[in-house]
């Protein structure tokens, strides 16, 4: 998947358009990934014996890759995902300064 664990994103689709985070959770198999400040939604938690809280709890939900932008660490940019096949392994780049983003 073109956006990872760890990588800023910009959202350009969507209530949060605009608005930039950091992806803290992946699920690749769905292509969706958890912003952080992103998506935030409110939850109706029934009070559960144990720990967990009741009430409106607000969390973030997982959002659609395609709706968000990678942030190139080295230029700053809202940038599309390229890929190279080195000897060991593929890498992303940045299609805007061509550098190797992991
Ligand atoms: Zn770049």
């Amino acid at each position: 998947m073109r956006i990872r664990k760890g990588d800023t994103v910009l959202v350009i689709s969507g209530r949060d358009r605009g608005r930039k985070g950091k992806v803290r959770l992946s699920f690749p198999r769905k292509e969706e990934v958890v912003v952080e400040g992103i998506n935030v939604v409110k939850r109706h938690a029934r009070p559960i014996q144990g720990a967990r809280q009741a009430g409106i709890i607000q969390t973030e939900a997982p959002i659609y890759v395609s709706k968000l932008m990678l942030i190139c660490p080295r230029c700053g940019k809202p940038t599309r995902v390229g890929f190279k096949t080195l000897p060991d392994k593929k890498v992303r780049l940045c299609r805007k300064c061509g550098e190797v983003i992991d």
